[in-house]
């Protein structure tokens, strides 16, 4: 952290804002008529000034002497949410494989063709390792969470049903689906047991959809996944995931407009991760991707003020969050460290033990295996803590950045296969730079809530009311 301080051995006592041993409050131009923003980057503290007033309250008063009073807490805060967490959830793979051949997928072909299913002894073995390794961490009565992922776990269904149902009261679980093997009464079971379902597509449009997600034949999936969901409408616990490619960028309005007419609760428009050769292919310019991404967010607020249901956009509710109440975000993508290996880590279906999903695939990330070895010591591995201990201090050109505790500079693991080590950037730096004025100028014109989960901030508090001056 480099906000003031006082030692002895410093010449500088720290008085004026940006030198010395002086807090750093740097102006951030939000493209708001009336408003600017000021950011310390270490602790993530802002603030909102009229453009007439910001001289004065860098020179004058109140505004420096109220941030004074609070940086220690800002700062101790923002170190608890970066360095003192422990792991809560597991991303956890049934199988290697999967029915489906989608363009930007980050698990290696022939796995997901000829990997493994885990049987149901050994996915009940998993559960109680990881019931017991979360019993000695987390509170008493605080459950800890388990997304099953992929590849398809539905490939492997009866081992995941089992464990489903056997350990419904010990976790709280997920499942991310591409929905394409799911039944009727497969539906019925996940919904009576209350588990999070999560979707992908990727365009209203069959022909669009199908250029990235399709079986292995290269067969469309749209008809089958739009039957799941609408199976699954009016179900509050569950969400559809649109990865953002050159292929739909352009379409991100109309899949909006889809999603809320379908009453999907939540969605994510996530930028593909550009950890593999396939995705990044298809990776949109950053800039352009920009543009489309901020009209279908201006669509979320529009169809909401329309019919007065919202359908949040996870990923930029996430931003807004993190700007809003750092400790109430919600993903672990946009902060520094991100939350792979720390918050939590993902298990393939053989028990080897990575950082986060992504780096599945990628065998110098292979921290240990849930079987063989201490989950304590596998977090505390090289592999593991290149990621655990990659922060935005250390990136180029992050470390200058105002927003830099928004982004996070995630991913770590495209950073590494993509730009060529864990010191560099990731992908879609401008994206971050653009939602996070776009969130400020929300935050300006008091529309914030309007893209946020209802009830979002009922477990935060506020450390120093002072937004627009
Ligand atoms: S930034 Fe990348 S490695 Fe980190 S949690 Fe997100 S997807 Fe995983
Ligand atoms: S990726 Fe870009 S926006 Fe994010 S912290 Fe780095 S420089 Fe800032």
């Amino acid at each position: 952290m480099t906000t003031a301080n006082t030692s002895l051995r410093a010449a500088s006592r720290g008085l004026h804002f940006n030198s010395g041993t002086g807090f750093t409050l740097l102006p951030l131009d939000i493209g708001h008529a009336d408003y600017v923003a000021v950011v310390d980057p270490d602790t993530a503290f802002w603030a909102l000034l009229r453009k007439d007033k910001l001289a004065g309250a860098f020179t004058e008063g109140i505004f420096l002497e109220s941030y004074r009073s609070k940086a220690a807490s800002f700062a101790e805060e923002m170190k608890v949410l970066r360095f003192g967490l422990k792991p809560s959830c597991v991303y956890f793979n049934p199988t290697d494989r999967c029915n489906l051949n989608c363009s930007y997928c980050y698990i290696p072909e022939t796995l997901r063709r000829d990997g493994k299913h885990m049987s149901k002894d050994d996915l009940f073995r998993s559960m109680d390792i990881l019931k017991e390794y979360f019993a000695a961490i987390m509170p008493a009565g605080a459950k800890p969470q388990i997304i099953f992922h992929g590849a398809e776990p539905t490939m492997n269904k009866e081992a995941l049903f089992a464990g489903l149902e056997k350990y419904h009261d010990d976790f709280r679980f997920g499942i991310q689906t591409n929905g394409t093997l799911l039944t009727d009464d497969d539906i019925m079971f996940l919904t009576d047991l209350n588990i999070a379902i999560g979707l992908s597509l990727d365009s209203a449009a069959e022909i669009v959809a199908t250029r990235t997600r399709k079986t292995w034949d290269g067969s469309s999936v749209f008809a089958k996944v739009l039957a799941t969901m609408e199976k699954l409408r009016g179900y509050p616990n569950h969400s559809v995931i649109c990865t953002v490619t050159q292929q739909n960028m352009e379409q991100l309005t109309e899949i909006v407009d889809f999603f809320h007419e379908r009453e999907v609760p939540t969605c994510m428009l996530n930028p593909v991760r550009c950890t593999r050769e396939g995705a990044r292919q298809i990776k949109p310019k950053d800039h352009e991707m920009s543009v489309h991404y901020l009209k279908a967010l201006d669509r979320t607020y529009e169809l909401y003020k329309k019919t007065g249901r919202k359908l949040v956009v996870a990923n930029f509710a996430n931003i807004l969050i993190s700007i809003l109440a750092p400790q109430a975000r919600r993903l672990m993508c946009d902060i520094s460290p991100c939350g792979g290996g720390r918050a939590f880590f993902a298990v393939a279906a053989g028990g080897d033990m990575f950082p986060c999903s992504e780096f599945i695939g990628l065998p110098e990330f292979k921290g240990g295996n849930l079987f063989r070895d201490n989950i304590s010591d596998v977090l505390a591995t090289p592999a593991f803590r290149k990621v655990s201990e990659r922060k935005v201090e250390d990136i180029t050109p992050c470390n200058g950045c105002a927003i830099r505790n928004f982004c996070g500079s995630p991913c770590p693991a495209e950073a590494h296969e993509m730009n060529g080590g864990m010191e560099q950037p990731g992908a879609f730096c401008e994206l971050y730079e653009e939602q996070v004025r776009y969130a400020f100028r929300l935050i300006a014109d008091e529309r914030q809530d309007s893209f946020l989960w209802d009830r979002w901030d009922k477990d935060t508090k506020t450390t120093l009311e002072m937004m627009s001056l």
